[in-house]
C-alpha cells in the first residue's frame, strides 16, 4: 500500500521515519510543522501495535528507573508466580542475560539518580509539547487531566516507598497522601481494602490510545507526509548524502535523514549499521471492558499487585505484567485473565461482558531511558526508541528533540543520557 500519492515525484525526502507507532509518527509531526518533507516506512500501517494497546496514561509522574535497590529480590520471588506481574521465559535468557546484568548495575545508587534526573528532564516538559499537538490533531476532547490515584492494601507497602516518594517529589513531581476515607470518596467503586492513597496531580489520561494513533497518522498525512508500506531490514549508508532504508523487497528509500523508531523492533536495524543497543521487549498485558458498568474517574495503580485501571472513552482498561518472552512467543492471554481477576477482587462491581484481551511489545532498555539522538556512526540517522513504560508519555517530546536535531537547534535539555553510545560496550 502507498498513500498520499507515493513520492509525487523521486525527489529524496528531507526526512524517512521509520516506524508509524505513536513515537515515530509524533516525529514525522514536528518535522512537517518545521517544513521538512516527509516520508514515513511501515510494514504495518493499520495493524496492531504497542502503541494501539497501551493503557492511555500520561504517567509524567514516572520519573525514577523500574530498576530501584531490591527489586532483584523481589523479582527472583515473583518468578516462582507463574502468573505473578513478572515472568521470564527460560529459553528467553541466554538472548536476555546481557540486558539482566545492566538492569540490575542501574540499580546502583548513584546510576539511579542519574537516570531519574534524565528521566525527570523529559517528564518534566511532557505537557509544553503534548499540549500543542493535541491541539493540533483534534485530541483535545478526549484528553483527561484529572490525576491518578495510586493505591496501597498494607501499612508496609506504603512505609516501603516513602523514600521513593520522597525523591519524586524533589524531581518535580506533584503528590499528596490519601487516607482510606479519602481513597473511598475519590473513587467509591474501589473495594473498601486500601489503607493509604497517594494522589498524583500532574498525571493525566487519554479516551483511546489506538484512536489517538489513528488521529496523529491521518494528520500527518493531511501535512503532506508521503507514506510507504515496507518491512525495512536494514539501513544503508553507502551514500553518505542520502542514507536508505532497505526493505525486504529490496527497495531502497532515501532520505537526507533517517529516522528510526520502530519500537521494539529497533535493535537490528541499529545494528545493521553497527550500533549497539541493548533492547528487549518487556510484553505486557491487558483486558479492556466496554461495558463494564463502574464510575471511575481517572487511572488508579495499584502498588503491591503492580497493574493499573484506566477508565478509557472505550472501556475500562485493566493491565501491566512484565514478560520477558522475545518479540516471537505467542501471547499468554492467561496472563490478562490474571489481571483480570485482580481487577475483578478490587473493583467488585465490574462487568465483564465484550471483554477484549492484548498482549504489546514495550520496547525496553535496561536503564529505563530512551534512544534519543544521532548514530555515532552519522549524523544522517537519528534513533528514537526503546521509551519502555512510557512511550506515549514521551512520545511529543520525543518528536520534538528529534526536529531539533534535525533542524541543527540546540534543545531545551541535554540529549548526552539518551545517547546510544552508552550501549558501546
Ligand atoms: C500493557 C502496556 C501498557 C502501557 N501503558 C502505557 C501508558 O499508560 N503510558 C505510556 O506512556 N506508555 C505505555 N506503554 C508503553 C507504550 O505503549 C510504548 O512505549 C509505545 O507504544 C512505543 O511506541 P513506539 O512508537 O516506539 O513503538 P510501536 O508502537 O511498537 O511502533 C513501532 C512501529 O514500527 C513498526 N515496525 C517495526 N519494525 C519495523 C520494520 N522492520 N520495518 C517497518 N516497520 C517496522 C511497527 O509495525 C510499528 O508500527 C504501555 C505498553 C504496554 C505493553
Amino acid at each position: 500500500m502507498t498513500q498520499n500519492a507515493r513520492n509525487a515525484s523521486t525527489t529524496i525526502p528531507d526526512v524517512v521515519v521509520i516506524g508509524a507507532g505513536i513515537v515515530g509518527l509524533a516525529c514525522a509531526w514536528s518535522a512537517l510543522r518545521d517544513g521538512a518533507s516527509v516520508t514515513v516506512i511501515d510494514r504495518d500501517f493499520e495493524g496492531d501495535r504497542t502503541s494501539h494497546g497501551n493503557a492511555g496514561g500520561i504517567a509524567v509522574t514516572e520519573s525514577t528507573p523500574i530498576a530501584v535497590n531490591g527489586l532483584y529480590t523481589k523479582a527472583l520471588k515473583w518468578l516462582f508466580d507463574p502468573l505473578g506481574p513478572l515472568s521470564l521465559d527460560w529459553k528467553h535468557l541466554p538472548t536476555a542475560w546481557p540486558w539482566f546484568n545492566a538492569f540490575r548495575r542501574s540499580a546502583n545508587q548513584q546510576r539511579f539518580r542519574e537516570i531519574s534526573l534524565a528521566l525527570a528532564s523529559l517528564n518534566n516538559r511532557v505537557y509544553d509539547d503534548l499540549v500543542p499537538m493535541f491541539e493540533d490533531i483534534g485530541a483535545m476532547d478526549r484528553f483527561y487531566r484529572r490525576g491518578a490515584l495510586t493505591v496501597y492494601e498494607t501499612d508496609e507497602a506504603f512505609a516501603a516507598d516513602q523514600h521513593e516518594w520522597a525523591f519524586k517529589r524533589e524531581l518535580g513531581v506533584r503528590w499528596h497522601a490519601l487516607s482510606a476515607d479519602e481513597i473511598r470518596a475519590y473513587e467509591p467503586s474501589l473495594a473498601p481494602v486500601f489503607r493509604h492513597g497517594v494522589f498524583l496531580d500532574d498525571w493525566s489520561h487519554i479516551g483511546d490510545p489506538k484512536g489517538l494513533v489513528t488521529q496523529l497518522r491521518a494528520r500527518v498525512m493531511q501535512l503532506g507526509a508521503t507514506l510507504i508500506e515496507g518491512a525495512v531490514t536494514a539501513l544503508d549508508l553507502s551514500d553518505t548524502l542520502a542514507p536508505a532504508a532497505v526493505t525486504g523487497t529490496g527497495e531502497r528509500v532515501k532520505g537526507r535523514r533517517v529516522v528510526v523508531a520502530t519500537g521494539a523492533w529497533s535493535a537490528s536495524l541499529a545494528a545493521s549499521i553497527g550500533d549497539r543497543v541493548l533492547l528487549d521487549s518487556e510484553r505486557g498485558y491487558n483486558t479492556t471492558l466496554p461495558a463494564h458498568g463502574i464510575a471511575l474517574s481517572r487511572e488508579v495503580i495499584f502498588a503491591e499487585r503492580k497493574f493499573v485501571a484506566t477508565p478509557l472513552d472505550i472501556g475500562l482498561r485493566i493491565g501491566g505484567a512484565a514478560e520477558f518472552a522475545g518479540l516471537a512467543a505467542p501471547p499468554n492471554y492467561r496472563r490478562s485473565d490474571a489481571l483480570l481477576a485482580l481487577g475483578k477482587r478490587f473493583l467488585p462491581d465490574i462487568n465483564d461482558a465484550g471483554a477484549v484481551k492484548w498482549m504489546g511489545h514495550r520496547p525496553a532498555t535496561p536503564d529505563s531511558l530512551p534512544v534519543i539522538g544521532c548514530s555515532p556512526r552519522t549524523s544522517a540517522v537519528i534513533y528514537a526508541f526503546g521509551h519502555g513504560h512510557l512511550g506515549l508519555t514521551q512520545a511529543a517530546t520525543t518528536g520534538a528533540l528529534v526536529a531539533d536535531l534535525l533542524a541543527g537547534r540546540t534543545s531545551g535539555i541535554d540529549l548526552e543520557p539518551y545517547s546510544i553510545s552508552r550501549f558501546r560496550n
